[in-house]
């Protein structure tokens, strides 16, 4: 399966993409993390998108859309993969189309009361999982693997802010673009649990993939 996962900033896309990709034994590309990496390892592309991180706005195509046709020219993603944060535009996904043919849209529906709470509550851990302060108790350190959680930049109010105008903006469209094309499979989260949107999210893709 070659799914693209959609949802607004805050609407679970990390945590569902995680599950997803264990259960299905697909790839986890998030251009979110590959941009964080390239800021942790001080690279040129880092310096670059740090700036259009910090203000909630997207990095440019020239260099988005140049990395992920890149990981998806590698010899790994063949048995299927899952992009957690592209396409984010109608550009992009025209993009995507030349050198990729996604089979599903996974759209998560998050309650836009819930964003702001959601992402400036959460403390992420370099292992890839996520918590929100109010399950901690307190605790510092990630449950999974013992590493110190930390807050990322960009989960602050004004940041997400400006992240949710540009959601709306650029990349809510693409809920049309692909119903349009008979792809797009909506899982509404409401305030459901994580475990309990990861059930929704597998009665759709298992019944896509009989
Ligand atoms: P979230 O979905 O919670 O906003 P992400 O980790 O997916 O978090 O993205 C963080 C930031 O990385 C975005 O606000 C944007 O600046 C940048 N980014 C991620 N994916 C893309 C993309 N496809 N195109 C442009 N910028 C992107
Ligand atoms: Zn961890």
């Amino acid at each position: 399966m070659k799914i693209i996962l959609l949802g607004a900033p805050g609407a679970g896309k990390g945590t569902q993409a995680t599950k997803i990709a264990e259960k299905y034994g697909l790839i986890h590309i998030s251009t979110g993390d590959i941009f964080r990496a390239n800021i942790k390892g001080g690279t040129e592309i880092g310096k670059l998108a740090k700036s259009y991180i910090d203000a909630g706005k997207l990095v440019p195509d020239s260099v988005t859309c140049e990395i992920v046709k890149d990981r998806l020219s590698k010899q790994d993603v063949i048995g299927g993969y899952l992009l957690d944060g592209f396409p984010r535009s109608l550009y992009q996904a025209e993009e995507l189309s030349k050198f990729a043919d996604v089979d599903l849209c996974l759209n998560l529906e998050v309650d836009p009361a819930l964003i702001m709470d959601r992402i400036c509550g959460r403390r992420v851990c370099a292992c890839g999982e996520s918590y929100h302060v109010s399950t901690l108790n307190g605790s510092t350190t990630c449950a999974k693997c013992g590493g110190e959680l930390y807050q990322r930049d960009d989960d602050n109010p004004e940041t997400v802010k400006a992240r949710l105008g540009t959601y709306n903006v650029m990349t809510a469209p693409l809920i049309a673009y692909y119903s349009a094309q008979n792809k797009l499979a909506t899982v509404v989260c409401g305030t459901k649990t994580p475990d309990e949107v990861f059930e929704d999210v597998c009665k759709v893709l298992d019944s896509f993939q009989k």
